[in-house]
């Protein structure tokens, strides 16, 4: 028996479970893996430190509170000294732009009537229409073709393995769209913004010594025997009060509320014979496959001077490769002494079949773009293929919608509930701010007498729920 039972024990699930036990609750996480942190898995292979998802954490909304609750400010890293640049492709050949809002501008990447256009942003008038556009429609009518080919469009798939042409800019840029209704420009937005002392979101990356798997640990040390891996859920039933968890090896579990925090493809399946609708909406939500392809050398195996985060290729080039980061660059620890490590990144949405293909031919379009990019020579001393079946969730034109129905689920389902990374971005940072969020209705909905009361789970949130704030009445380290 439980108060509250999560279904996916990633960097959601743990986040609302760790978020509901420090509120008195009795919780159980149940996990299918054998090991915890979904996505976010670090493994140490000989002295390289590979990620197999995510390399590094944005600091926004209520990720820092959520660190320090758990006290990881003292193995927190830093982007190392090095990183002064990003790299984009352009015509068979990185360009580095340094990491300022003006680098655009000043860069040879981009065509001088390229640039022009850029500039000329703040005299394109608002759109008046409401009909959503893609993230590719709203960037050429404001900073032109050039721009939006050749750095949103790379942007967009290093960011969401997605492509520029198929995102919503509602769904995935709401800020972005908030400020052409607001200024009636983004680059006056943006210079507003910064007089009047708001920082920009995410532009400060850091990652943990032991990588980023060091918080799905860290929160499972502090959940302790409440989570359950190798345990899947096959089936959820609503009773007269609550609801019984089918599990597979592990019995039956009676709960008076569920957080389902897997990808929406088992979302859909855990809710098809709850509600078809809202199991509907979830079964439309893409995750194409991605490949992330890590290769270690001697750092006299590559010509190029690796100073920056990486590079980006635009889908204009046709390359196999959407980008690849510099891990030991961006975060010094990540290889021995007088070696790197570099990791590629292929298939989403780009190119979804690429992500399938076997791992000796992904080393090998790999290597090739990197002999080709970065001057690498000879054999790597360390190759390693981690295949995502399930990628990053798209969001697409329509992803709004998706989410009122999705959203609805706890006004004719008292007390089931939804986070997971297809709900207010796709970051860790974003998961952990709506996995809060999620906790907060849940204990909302159990603190009620009346358990036939509903409890909205619509985002956004005006503020992100912080750990130790009073609205979330912590302090449980
Ligand atoms: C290659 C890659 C690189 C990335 N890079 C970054 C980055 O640099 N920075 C960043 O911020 N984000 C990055 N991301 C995104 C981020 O990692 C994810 O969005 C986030 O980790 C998702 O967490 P989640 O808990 O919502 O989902 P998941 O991590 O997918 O967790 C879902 C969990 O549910 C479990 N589950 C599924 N079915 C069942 C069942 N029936 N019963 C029980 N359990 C079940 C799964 O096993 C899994 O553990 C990256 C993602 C990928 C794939």
């Amino acid at each position: 028996m439980a108060d509250v039972t999560v279904i996916g024990g990633g960097i959601s699930g743990l986040s609302t479970a760790y978020a509901l036990m420090c509120r008195g609750l009795r919780v159980i996480v149940l996990e299918r893996q054998t090991r915890v942190g979904g996505k976010a898995q670090s493994e140490r292979i000989g002295g390289f430190l590979m990620e197999h998802g995510p390399s590094s954490v944005t600091e926004e909304g209520s990720v820092s509170s959520l660190t320090r609750d758990l006290d990881l400010e003292h193995t927190r890293i830093t982007l190392g000294p090095e990183v002064r640049r990003r790299y984009i492709v352009a015509d068979g050949r990185l360009y580095g732009i340094a990491v300022h809002p003006a680098a655009f501008v000043t860069s040879a990447f981009m065509s001088l009537t390229g640039r022009l256009r850029l500039l000329a942003e703040p005299a394109v008038p608002r759109r008046i229409a409401e009909a959503e556009e893609t993230v590719a429609a709203f960037c050429r009518r404001r900073f032109g073709i050039e721009f939006t080919e050749r750095v949103i469009d790379s942007l967009v798939c290093g960011m969401f393995a997605g492509t520029a042409e198929n995102l919503s800019m509602l769904a995935t840029f709401p800020r972005l769209v908030e400020m052409e209704r607001k200024y009636g420009s983004i680059l006056k937005g943006v210079v507003l913004s910064r007089l009047s002392g708001k920082r920009m979101p995410g532009r400060r990356l850091f990652s943990w010594r032991d990588g980023i798997a060091t918080l799905p640990t860290v929160l499972a040390q502090r959940l302790g025997a409440r989570i359950k891996t190798g345990v899947a859920v096959r089936r959820i039933a609503a009773r007269a009060r609550g609801f019984l968890v089918k599990t597979a090896g592990a019995g039956d579990i009676v709960t008076d509320a569920v957080v389902i925090a897997t990808q929406p493809h088992v979302t859909a399946q855990l809710l098809d014979n709850l509600d078809a609708e809202v199991a509907f909406a979830a079964s439309q939500i893409e995750t194409p496959p991605l490949a992330v392809v890590y290769l270690g050398y001697a750092r006299s195996q590559i010509a190029h001077p690796l100073d920056g985060i990486g590079f980006l290729a635009p889908g204009s080039e046709r390359r196999h490769v959407n980008g690849a980061l510099f891990c030991s660059t961006m975060f010094e620890t990540r290889a021995p002494h007088g070696y790197v490590s570099l990791a590629a990144y292929i298939g989403g949405d780009r190119a979804p079949s690429l992500a399938r293909l076997p791992s000796h031919e992904l080393i090998g379009m790999a290597r090739r773009q990197f002999a080709e990019l970065l001057g690498a020579k000879g054999e790597p001393v360390l190759a390693r293929v981690r295949h995502w079946q399930c990628g990053l969730p798209q969001y697409r034109i329509g992803h709004r919608d998706l989410l009122a129905v999705l959203n609805g689920i706890s006004g004719r389902q008292p007390g089931l509930f939804l986070t997971g990374n297809y709900f207010a971005g796709v970051s860790v940072s974003a998961c952990v701010t709506h996995a809060l969020h999620t906790a907060t209705c849940v204990s909302t909905f159990l603190s009620c007498e009346d358990r036939g009361a509903t409890v909205s789970q619509s985002w956004p949130h005006s503020e992100a729920p912080r750990f130790g704030s009073n609205s979330l009445q912590l302090g449980c380290t």
